[in-house]
């Protein structure tokens, strides 16, 4: 049977992108079905404007800092919309970028919402980012999903009365005072947020300890960094209602305290986005709370159907939707072995101010293996002397494989940990170990030379399987 594509994917983001890109490249005839906005997730409700949303949150301490070397700048006051506009700018910037790229490697855009009328077969309807689209029904030999996630709301009375992530990223004014509910990442990400820009924030969570699966040390230098940041922690509360009296919202606590605020923010996770996709009408599988189910190479149950990306819940992080995408296309229709990545030395960085960044194992999880060799070093970065902020800690962390002497995790909080940790990633890929890090010469004055001048151990943790 002649198709009218060899390879159609279903979500233009960051995995979905690429994966229909690099399949392009090898000559196969691609068509990308699009029903929101070019660049999914990360470039529109994710990674790209958080991140600018970070940076805008820094500039006042940066204001303040300056006194401490001489200067008088004031911070000024801050002008939310002014924000959102430039954002919006970039982001429709970005979204013509990801057009052209496609439209250069000579993939098709299907601009509507797809969904399965067999497993080969794709009715493509009006959505929102074109709802005058004319609806059409397309066939492909294979079929990629890549719909991302989406947020989840926990199911308590009044939860509609709060916003998530999707809707921070366009709010018209900036809440006074804001309850964000979850430590994961987007709540961390949140809570600096707003407070760098002035916001009392209340943060809720359920554990002891924010960012539960961090290594135990980070977890506990994030809480006093996010207590150094102005920030109120609830631990080991759960909201149970939230109600509206005006423009003001409370939020009911387990533990008999009422919050108050101008924003409830639920940061409680994401879920598959595999609504209307039609799936009913193939063999595919769904398991948990709708995570496509796939083999090792990204085949669904349904012979010729793949999946990448946050709607396979795997690492739920986009240069991991690129991989899963790059490898797929790779291996469906290049003719050598598919790229190779580590996915279990995947780094990941929580972009909180400061932030905290990780790659591999976390002490616990290294001695479950075998005894541990652990590192650690705590200090105020130079800026941070004449800047004021001495309460501003660097955290750095090396988890070392007793018997082998590999460095198997590397974990910073501090300014610029993302960046530091990038690099370092590269050493625990390759499997170094401690020697190697210590015959490397650092680069004075740096907080980054401190991972390769950690002399004394600090302590041994035993095999604790
Ligand atoms: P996470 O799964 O990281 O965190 C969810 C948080 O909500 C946890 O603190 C969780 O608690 C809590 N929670 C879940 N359900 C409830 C409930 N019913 N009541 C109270 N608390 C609840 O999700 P996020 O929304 O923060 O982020 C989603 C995903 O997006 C991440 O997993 C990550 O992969 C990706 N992401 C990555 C970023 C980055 O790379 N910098 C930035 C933003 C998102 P508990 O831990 O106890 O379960």
């Amino acid at each position: 049977m002649a198709y009218d594509f060899d390879l159609l994917v279903i979500g233009a983001g960051s995995g979905g992108v690429r994966c229909a890109r690099i399949a392009a490249s090898y000559g196969a005839r691609v068509a990308v079905a699009e029903s929101r906005h070019w660049g999914g997730t990360c470039v529109n409700l994710g990674c790209v404007p958080k991140k600018l949303f970070v940076q805008a949150s820094e500039f006042g301490d940066i204001a303040r800092d300056s006194h401490g070397f001489g200067w008088n700048t004031q911070p000024g006051t801050h002008d939310w919309p002014s924000l959102i506009a430039a954002k919006d700018r970039e982001i429709t910037r970005l979204n013509g970028i990801y057009v052209s790229m496609l439209e250069k490697a000579g993939v098709t855009l299907l601009t509507g919402h797809a969904r399965f009328v067999d497993s080969h077969t794709l009715r493509i309807d009006p959505a929102a980012l074109d709802p005058d689209a004319t609806p059409r029904t397309v066939t492909a030999e294979r079929i990629v999903i890549a719909t991302g996630s989406t947020p989840v709301r926990p199911d308590i009375p009044g939860a509609e009365l709060a916003i998530t992530s999707d809707e921070a990223f366009h709010l018209p004014q900036r809440p006074e005072r804001v309850v964000i509910v979850g430590s994961g990442y987007i709540g961390i990400e949140f809570a600096g947020i707003f407070a760098g820009l002035g916001s009392k924030v209340d943060l809720i969570y359920r554990r002891d300890l924010p960012l539960r699966g961090f290594d135990e040390d980070m977890r506990t230098a994030l809480a006093e960094a996010i207590t150094t940041r102005g920030i109120t922690q609830h631990a080991h509360a759960n909201p149970t209602r939230i109600t509206q009296e005006g423009a003001e919202y409370a939020v009911t606590l387990d533990n008999g305290q009422t919050l108050r605020a101008d924003c409830v923010f639920l940061a409680t996770g994401r879920r598959p986005k595999i609504d209307g996709l039609g799936l009913e009408n193939t063999t595919i599988t769904t398991a948990d709370s709708g995570r496509i189910v796939v083999d090792a190479h990204s085949q669904t149950t349904q012979p010729g159907v793949y999946a990448i990306g946050d709607v396979t819940d795997r690492i739920n992080l986009t240069p991991v939707a690129i991989a899963e995408g790059h490898i797929l296309a790779d291996s469906l229709f290049g003719s050598a072995p598919p790229r190779q990545w580590s996915f279990n030395t995947t780094p990941k960085a929580v972009f909180f101010s400061p932030p905290l960044a990780t790659v591999g194992l976390t002490e616990a999880e290294a001695a479950q293996t075998g005894a541990v060799d652990v590192y650690m070093t705590r200090f105020t970065p130079m800026r941070h002397t004449l800047g004021g902020r001495k309460d501003r800690k660097t955290v750095m962390k090396l988890v070392v494989a007793q018997d082998s002497q590999k460095v198997v995790g590397v974990h910073i909080l501090g300014d610029d940990a993302p960046e530091m940790l990038q690099a370092v990633a590269i050493a625990v890929t390759a499997g170094l170990t401690k020697a190697d890090f210590d015959r490397t010469i650092g680069i004075h004055p740096t907080s980054a030379e401190e991972l390769v001048t950690l002399r004394t151990r600090t302590r041994e943790t035993p095999h604790t399987p």
